[in-house]
């Protein structure tokens, strides 16, 4: 899909920016550049600047972030700008963003020196499922407290359907779904994230695919291929298992997966024959 940018180009703004003393009580000229990635087509249809996003306000914003903090390093300020604006305007999806300190002080002349960084929102959805206690508090526990990250936004959750365990181990049956989420944190930072909620919730690992208080699976994420120690993205299982499918097509029938190249209608078509 095409996407609508809105670029603010050479903002002067005075900070205090920079690994030496001086520059941290003289302070010095930063330029900064911005692409905001956003669907502008709504503003634009109905000449309404409510739906977009109003660029005096977000040179206002970096600014003011850029004289309330101070980093030493560009890098850090660039890093944290672009997150401080993707929260802080909703219909902001991507940015791109440059850093430039035209007098930056190494005894040398140079034009100037800049970072670069792109940041966006990431589009994920996760498999959740629980057999012990009170199965409905639990997902709703962590549903509540993955939207409680101040980097994740739950935006859409199935239904919860009842299923029977597999795997062979004698035990309670299933309650599973799957949401939809936004997220500035990377795969390993989510898996981090998940982990720590499983933690919360007390997740019992005694036997291998036996009862869990709470059970949090990425099964996509954008439509990355990812495979390291840690992470197989999307999940390994998704193709075999109807009580992931079954909530996947529920919020998203037509998402197709990255490697089999199916959606998700197609593959429980294929898994129920
Ligand atoms: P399980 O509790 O059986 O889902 O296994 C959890 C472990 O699987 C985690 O410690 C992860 O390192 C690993 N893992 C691999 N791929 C994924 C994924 N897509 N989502 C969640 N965990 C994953």
């Amino acid at each position: 899909m095409e996407q609508d940018i809105i670029k603010i180009s050479n903002l002067e703004v005075f900070a205090y920016h920079g690994v030496l003393k001086e520059e941290n009580s003289l302070g010095q000229k930063f330029i900064i550049s911005a692409e905001l990635f956003t669907d502008i087509s709504e503003a634009a249809k109905d000449d309404d600047i409510s739906k977009s996003i109003n660029y005096a306000s977000v040179c206002k914003a970096i600014e003011k972030f850029l004289k309330e903090n101070t980093f030493k390093l560009i890098e850090t300020t660039a890093d944290k700008l672009a997150t401080y604006l993707l929260k802080k305007y909703d219909r902001l999806d991507r940015i791109k963003l440059e850093i430039k300190k035209p007098w930056a002080p190494i005894h040398m002349s140079l034009d100037t020196v800049s970072v670069q960084v792109e940041r966006g929102w990431h589009k994920v959805y996760l498999g959740i499922g629980s057999n012990l206690g009170d199965k409905e508090a639990n997902l709703t526990e962590a549903i509540k407290l993955l939207n409680e990250d101040e980097d994740c936004d739950v935006i859409k959750v199935s239904s919860l359907l009842t299923t029977e365990p597999v795997g062979g181990v004698e035990q309670d049956d299933f309650l599973n779904g799957a949401l939809l989420l936004r997220t500035l944190k990377t795969p390993s930072e989510l898996l981090e994230l998940i982990g720590k909620i499983e933690k919360e919730l007390k997740r019992e690992r005694i036997v291998h695919w036996g009862p869990r208080t709470i059970d949090l699976d990425i099964l996509f994420f954008d439509n990355d291929i990812i495979q390291t120690k840690e992470l197989t993205i999307p999940h390994k299982e998704i193709a075999n298992r109807l009580f992931v499918l079954n909530p996947m097509c529920e919020i998203a029938p037509w998402l197709r997966h990255p490697v089999l190249g199916d959606t998700m209608i197609q593959l429980r078509n294929k898994l129920s024959e």
